[in-house]
């Protein structure tokens, strides 16, 4: 999931405007960031299909730091106690923990069953596998996004953050629908590249914008 998750990232910022927007959005990122990082260092193993971009054939072999409920929130919260102690403003660390557990949450909506609870070897996976009818599930991400964006946001920010968040759904298009060439994507590393290169440059423009 991807813009999905910054639907959430704005209604933290609706519900504690004392964090500011760059911190929540990178709350709900920090588990594909986390992860965007462990690929290419080659603790965590994503394999792509060569053939096809559609997510439900990209297989997430193991990311039990980024991508599990009970161990990615305990990395979330050194970073939330850091970013908070810089900002002198305490009640960014559950903001930051809740935003990172809540990319969990949302992502088990899509993935094929993949994602650890606690984090180690042999442990439960979960994922409903929406991934599996790409074009219901491009719909319902784009949905999601729209309804909690209208709740948590107003006037021009709305429109903008409206916007911004059709176009990267647009962006990421091939990856519900399929695609007439092959895989763009060659190797896990750019894939991880990608993810980085998404989740940050949509941060630093809602960041700008918004
Ligand atoms: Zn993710």
């Amino acid at each position: 999931m991807f813009v999905g998750h910054f639907a959430i990232a704005f209604l933290l910022w609706r519900l504690f405007p004392q964090v500011p927007l760059p911190v929540v959005l990178i709350a709900v990122s920090f588990p594909d960031l986390l992860w965007s990082l462990l690929v290419p260092a080659g603790v965590e193993k994503v394999r792509i299909n060569p053939d096809s971009p559609l997510q439900k054939f990209i297989v997430f072999e193991k990311f039990p730091y980024s991508h599990s409920l009970v161990l990615g929130s305990v990395w979330s919260l050194p970073v939330g106690l850091l970013i908070a102690g810089l900002l002198n403003t305490r009640l960014v660390v559950p903001v930051f923990v809740a935003g990172s557990a809540s990319h969990w949450l949302l992502d088990t909506v899509v993935h094929l069953k993949d994602l650890p609870v606690l984090g180690f070897d042999g442990d439960r996976k979960v994922g409903a596998g929406l991934w599996k009818r790409g074009p219901v599930a491009f719909v319902v991400e784009y949905a999601f996004y729209a309804i909690v964006t209208l709740f948590a946001l107003s006037g021009l920010s709305l429109v903008y953050a409206l916007i911004l968040g059709g176009v990267f759904h647009a962006i990421n298009f091939p990856s519900f629908f399929g695609s007439m060439r092959k895989n763009s994507v060659k190797s896990s590393n750019g894939y991880a590249g990608l993810a980085l290169l998404g989740f940050g440059s949509f941060t630093l423009i809602a960041s700008l914008i918004i």
